[in-house]
């Protein structure tokens, strides 16, 4: 399903204590505004908008340099005006779903973006992640302190999911005053909200001592994406052949629109299937006459760039050419520095294997070449 996503950011965190507004601060290397855009761009947000406070527009850019799909917008002295700003900036119909959501929750993931969008589906004019409230709740007034019930309270998180048209008339029903929390405006405009299920990794950080629970949860909130992908071609009159991006003289040519590298479409669609992306034919389809003869470089450039641009990290690539000739050893070398080289990768990370079929099959009869290839994507869960 199609969706935005509005990140506010705006705020000065003043109970997380001294140093940068929490938003900008780093978590594992990363500044925490990063991580909601890698995570909800991870999970398929067609448009981000990031409001962030005016003094902090410029830097906006550095925080969030080679991720796509975000356009940053300055917010208000308050939250609530800081949502109207990225309300304003957004774009869409008003059936559009918006997930509206704190930078000061980094660990927001696909799963938690699934159930909210379910819910609107489901017919909700609005939807949160929420826990059930498990400590024991005390009041205290002065010297006095008393145990308050906490039978049917729940602690309600972000990302908070609507239709933009709701969202808006909730907004412009609000007028100037203050909300704390977007789905009360639902609420209060008589709207069914609907409870998805809450995460601790979900939590706010608030405090200073949030900051080190952060640090010790920034490992698992990254998974690790596998991807394969096969490709043939077949042998044809020539004098040599791509392999991996490497040229090899041979007796034959492969046989295909591009420069039929098996190996670099193999890894193309490897790359591309760990990140949901579909195939390489989706993204350079043989139909359109500008591949014709194209160096098969560019496609795994794109695929790696596409990575990139969701906050991924390619992990490690493996291939393995299937034919019985050419010989594959004497380059598999220069293989592994061409696709190191592609991929920006250090080679140790790079693998390129080759086998026979002893004589069987379509690769023994040697009417065509078949690569297959895996890899690994570390990104957002
Ligand atoms: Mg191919």
């Amino acid at each position: 399903m199609s969706f935005s996503c509005l990140i506010v950011a705006a705020g000065q965190g003043l109970r997380a204590g001294p140093g940068a507004p929490k938003a900008w601060r780093d978590l594992a290397g990363r500044p925490i505004l990063r991580w909601s855009v890698e995570a909800l761009l991870a999970a398929g947000a067609d448009e981000i908008v990031l409001v962030a406070a005016p003094d902090r527009l410029g830097d906006v850019e550095g925080a969030l340099s080679g991720l796509t799909r975000w356009r940053a917008t300055a917010g208000g002295a308050t939250r609530s005006q800081s949502v109207r700003a990225g309300l304003a900036a957004l774009d869409g119909e008003a059936t559009r779903p918006v997930l509206v959501h704190d930078a000061a929750r980094p660990f927001v993931s696909g799963a938690h973006v699934a159930a909210l969008l379910a819910a609107l589906e489901a017919g909700a004019d609005a939807a949160a992640p929420a826990l059930p409230v498990s400590d024991t709740l005390k009041r205290v007034t002065g010297a006095r302190v008393e145990t308050a019930p906490r039978e049917g309270l729940w602690r309600a998180q972000t990302p908070q999911a609507f239709r933009l048209g709701r969202l808006r008339a909730a907004y412009a029903a609000l007028g100037e005053d203050e909300a704390t929390d977007d789905l009360a405006l639902v609420e209060r405009a008589g709207g069914r909200v609907t409870l998805t299920p809450g995460d601790p990794m979900l939590m706010k950080l608030t405090y200073p001592e949030d900051f080190a629970m952060a640090e010790r949860l920034a490992g698992a909130a990254r998974i690790t994406r596998t991807g394969f992908g096969v490709d043939a071609h077949r042998w044809g009159p020539g004098d040599g052949v791509w392999l991996c991006g490497v040229r090899i003289a041979h007796d034959r040519a492969l046989i295909g629109h591009s420069d039929a590298d098996a190996g670099l479409h193999a890894l193309t669609d490897a790359i591309l299937g760990a990140i949901g992306e579909g195939d390489i034919g989706q993204h350079f389809p043989p139909s359109d006459p500008q591949w014709r003869g194209a160096a098969s470089a560019a496609f795994l450039a794109h695929a790696a760039a596409l990575v990139a641009a969701k906050g991924g990290r390619i992990v490690n690539v493996d291939v393995t050419l299937i034919c019985e000739r050419p010989k594959v050893g004497p380059h598999r070398a220069a293989m592994r520095a061409r696709l190191a080289e592609i991929l920006a990768l250090p080679q140790g990370r790079v693998s390129v294997k080759a086998t026979t079929t002893e004589g069987m099959g379509f690769t023994g009869r040697e009417e065509g070449l078949m690569a297959q290839a895996v890899a690994a994507v570390e990104m957002a869960g």
